[in-house]
């Protein structure tokens, strides 16, 4: 029997390195070579790969970032980072992201071998016996702790750019793990969004969150919105807006205090019944917007298509725009764009007093990050809407 030859994709924007691995692994195995994380997030939605080989840092999008997308969008996804960092900080940072090994430049061809075809093997595995008896304990782990109640919904504000208002905060998902503390999403929403538990566990952020928010109307911030996220997957469930529908009932929040966060790669895919429950969400008067914009590979006609409210500008750009000309004008670019479809921007990731200042200058609408406030458990929340003073926004700092 012929054996079909493992798939590789080679990401590395250092045209030298990438012509020397394809050259080397070429003669192994079916290698796809391209420069950038964006054309690798590319490729992966269009074609399936067993391993993928990348360098750390790369232009726009880092191989760190890179990582985290293909894992939420491609879960189990094996991958070898490549760092001209040779110091151990840099191979944790990789693996905590999900890297399966790490080589350090410069390599010997003999190491890339042998890494990758550990990697290949530990693709195998996972992919026969093992991985789906390790995924069923994790599975029941996980239905078993929606039941226990172990997860908490943790808010990080959100604030209107020039007055400093906070105007709404984001619902972000934590696991408080009864042996391994709290867990970020990035630890279980992959696993949740494969065995299906994201829709048992996206209703209960749903319900938390609107819950929540009608507490804190109910103190008197009666203009104060809660974002919620919800994944390609539950939003392709039928039921979703009568979901909505009924939450708000109970709850007693106004729809346009709800926000809907979606990410773009949903429209790779789509098969109609995202869009229709998006536009169903419209008509309540539920706000909708396109999360991590930019990092996706869709077209941007969709922006004029598509029922949306805002844009949420991911923070790789605004990382680096007060430094790199480069981003500053693709965040120039992105936040006229949007202003001309009369969306509104939503900068993430504002860790700096000069990121603020420059997002202020170009007039971006909305801002989250470090630098107003990280995610809190809601009674911190709760205690600064007590407390009156709007502009404390100190209080939220410090208590990250
Ligand atoms: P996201 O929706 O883009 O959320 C923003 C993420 O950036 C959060 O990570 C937040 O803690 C982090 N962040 C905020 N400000 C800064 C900053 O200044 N610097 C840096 N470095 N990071 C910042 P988190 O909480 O780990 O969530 C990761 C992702 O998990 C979210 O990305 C979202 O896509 C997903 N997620 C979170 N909660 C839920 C949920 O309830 N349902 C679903 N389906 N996905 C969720
Ligand atoms: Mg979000
Ligand atoms: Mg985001």
């Amino acid at each position: 029997m012929i054996e079909e030859k493992s798939r590789l994709l080679i990401v590395d924007d250092d045209q030298e390195i990438q012509s020397i691995l394809v050259e080397f692994l070429g003669c192994f195995y079916d290698c796809v070579a391209v420069n950038s994380a964006e054309a690798a997030l590319a490729a992966l939605a269009t074609q399936p790969f067993d391993l993928i080989m990348t360098d750390i840092a790369m232009g726009r999008m880092s191989g760190l970032e890179m990582v985290r997308q293909i894992l939420i969008h491609v879960p189990g996804s094996v991958i070898i980072m490549i760092s001209g960092q040779r110091n151990i900080e840099s191979a944790i940072q990789a693996m905590r992201a999900g890297a399966f090994d790490y080589i350090t430049k410069p390599f010997e061809l003999g190491e890339v071998a042998a890494v990758t075809r550990r990697a290949l093997e530990q693709r195998k595995r996972f992919e026969s016996a093992g991985a789906p008896a390790r995924s069923d304990e994790s599975s029941k782990e996980l239905s078993a702790a929606i039941s226990n109640h172990e997860f908490v919904v943790h808010y990080q504000p959100q604030v209107e750019i020039q007055t400093g208002e906070i105007v709404g905060v984001e619902a972000l998902v934590r696991w408080q793990h009864p042996t391994r503390g709290l867990l970020l999403p990035a630890d279980f929403i992959p696993l949740a969004e494969r065995n299906g538990a994201i829709l048992q566990l996206g209703e209960s952020v749903l319900r938390a969150a609107c819950t929540q928010a009608r507490r804190w109307h109910d103190l008197g911030l009666s203009n104060f919105r809660v974002a919620v996220n919800v994944s390609p997957r539950q939003l392709g469930q039928e039921l979703l807006a009568e979901t909505v529908a009924s939450l708000l009932q109970e709850t007693g929040l106004r729809a346009s205090s709800l926000e809907i966060e979606i990410t773009e790669s949903l429209f790779m895919h789509d098969d109609g019944i995202g869009i229709q429950t998006l536009t169903e969400l419209r008509k309540m008067g539920v706000l909708i917007s396109i999360d991590d914009f930019g990092t996706g590979y869709s077209s941007l006609s969709y922006l004029k298509r598509l029922p949306i409210d805002s844009i949420k500008l991911d923070a790789s750009f605004v990382k680096d725009a007060t430094t790199d000309p480069d981003d500053a004008a693709l965040v120039i670019a992105i936040i006229a764009l949007a202003h001309n479809l009369r969306l509104r921007v939503i900068a993430e990731g504002i860790e700096t007093e000069e990121q603020l200042n420059l997002l202020r200058s170009l007039r971006c609408d909305e801002g989250q990050g470090y630098f107003f406030g990280r995610p809190v458990a809601e009674d911190v929340i709760t205690a600064w809407a007590k407390q009156g003073d709007h502009r404390e926004l100190l209080v939220l700092r410090e208590a990250a």
